[in-house]
């Protein structure tokens, strides 16, 4: 295997693995062999294959988004930022994930751009909920990703009646059948050639499935080593329902069927018992996912466009928590979710000192590598996957680059990736991917949306129009000469 050496790397964001956590190292060499590193730090000695003049660059680990649906957010845009529904605490999510669906050609090339727009910032591994698609598994392994493929299955289905009351239309033929489809695809992912494609046992959320399907699910996921994610506390109206239910909060109901493990993954997680927006009487949900082990799966943005956040990042993490950062939604961008998920813990704990950079990118790398079970991901070490990314010190939104990861996440995000390596090949230099064509991919993906606009009166609840749903964010101005 070819032998690659970045030399001289002005920093090197390394892994102490003693302490358990990345530190800045400057001036050295980090080499790898094939698809794994070999030295982090210090002067390699060897002659490698291929030099990469390091000088001006940090190489940092590739980030990891934990939670993403590359075949329907892409179609949002434009359509979802400041769509929500007051009468449903806010929450857009049912309202527009039923009467906005992107058709089953156009999701196809949604992945393309989703993944394009990993790529293009930094992250190098990808959880994908998605529901089974043909291709998908072609798709993820032509991207260059680290694709973690978790493909959704629910035994009900939402509905709308009205403007505020969730409904569900159950069907629990439909969720065995889909786990049965789920747990082949993820089998073939396993086995899939290229060393970069796993699987995800993902029953879709807690309030769709059985507890049958659930506790199936989870046996699923421990007799094949690998990790379980489930949307769990994710709206106010979730909660609500299970109170109604079960008389518990999600993440009791979740604890209780005996889903809470290192295994697990809760996207998102948010609306937990003592969380101001629902303020249950108990206040044992954080020390639940704490002491199981549970981790979250974080995704800032679209709760804080609905006027919502975790409460908060950093008392999470004090409580035990692992967490990771996932995108959820458009732009799928993981250093601006690290920025925004910084300021609003700050913001939810009145507090500057509930957490900081440090602990956000530890999420977006090694708590979500943990997360995943790969300790082998999210940090530079040798042993680890070559999934690295080279960030330019000298982009004007760098500098002054005393602090690059700093000035990374705060300032400059994508504009200063130089490069993203995965499984030790190159994906992506000077802002295009290598792997796939995200010109065309924009154009399918712009066409998807108008059919989506135009099928949306015949899905929605009360039969409007995609413009009355979601609104542009200016008047159409007609001249008076016209
Ligand atoms: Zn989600």
């Amino acid at each position: 295997m070819a032998v690659t050496c970045i030399r001289n790397a002005a920093c090197i964001v390394a892994w102490d693995d003693a302490r358990q956590r990345h530190a800045y190292l400057t001036c050295g060499d980090v080499t790898f062999d094939g698809d794994t590193l070999c030295c982090v730090g210090g002067h390699y000695a060897g002659a490698p294959d291929v030099s990469i003049d390091g000088s001006g660059l940090m190489v940092m680990p590739g980030l990891i988004n934990l939670h993403s649906h590359p075949s329907t957010e892409p179609f949002y845009r434009g359509v979802r930022e400041e769509h929500g529904v007051p009468a449903m605490y806010m929450s857009g999510l049912y309202e527009r994930s039923l009467a906005l669906q992107p058709d089953a050609e156009a999701r196809t090339a949604g992945k393309r751009v989703a993944f394009c727009e990993m790529l293009l910032s930094g992250v190098t591994s990808v959880a994908d909920l998605s529901g089974i698609d043909e291709g998908w598994i072609d798709i993820a392994a032509q991207s260059g990703l680290r694709v973690f493929l978790a493909p959704s299955y629910a035994s009900a289905r939402w509905h709308l009646d009205n403007g505020w009351a969730l409904k569900y239309r159950w069907d629990e033929a439909a969720g065995r059948h889909g786990f049965e489809a789920a747990l082949a695809v993820i089998e073939q992912a396993v086995a899939h050639p290229s060393g970069r494609l796993s699987g995800i046992v993902s029953p879709a959320q807690i309030d769709t499935c059985t507890p049958d399907l659930l506790r199936d699910s989870f046996a699923a996921a421990e007799a094949r080593g690998l990790p379980l994610t489930v949307h769990c506390a994710q709206s106010v109206n979730e909660f609500l329902v299970m109170i109604d239910r079960h008389g518990k909060s999600p993440v009791q109901y979740a604890h209780d069927l005996g889903l809470l493990s290192p295994r697990t993954v809760l996207g998102h997680a948010m609306f937990i018992d003592e969380h101001s927006w629902v303020r249950w009487h108990t206040r044992s949900d954080l020390a639940a996912l704490a002491v199981s082990g549970t981790s979250v799966a974080h995704c800032p943005s679209p709760f804080a466009r609905y006027g919502q956040t975790l409460e908060d990042f950093g008392r999470y993490r004090r409580a035990g928590i692992n967490i990771g950062i996932g995108t959820d939604v458009a732009p799928h961008n993981l250093i601006e979710e690290m920025r925004l998920g910084a300021t609003l813990a700050r913001v939810a704990a009145h507090d500057i000192t509930t957490t900081n950079i440090a602990a956000l990118f530890h999420a977006a790398t090694a708590g979500g590598a943990d997360a995943l079970g790969r300790p082998d991901l999210g940090r530079l070490t040798p042993g680890a996957k070559a999934d690295l990314v080279l960030v330019d010190l000298a982009s004007p939104w760098m500098r002054p680059a005393r602090d690059p990861l700093r000035s990374l996440i705060y300032t400059a995000a994508d504009r200063a990736i130089q490069a993203v390596f995965v499984h030790g090949e190159k994906v992506m230099e000077h802002g295009r991917v290598l792997t796939m064509d995200h010109a065309s991919a924009l154009a399918e993906v712009a066409e998807g949306q108008e059919r989506m606009l135009r099928d949306a009166p015949s899905r929605d609840w009360a039969g409007r129009s995609a413009d009355e749903i979601a609104p542009l964010s200016l008047p159409m101005l007609r001249l008076s000469n016209e």
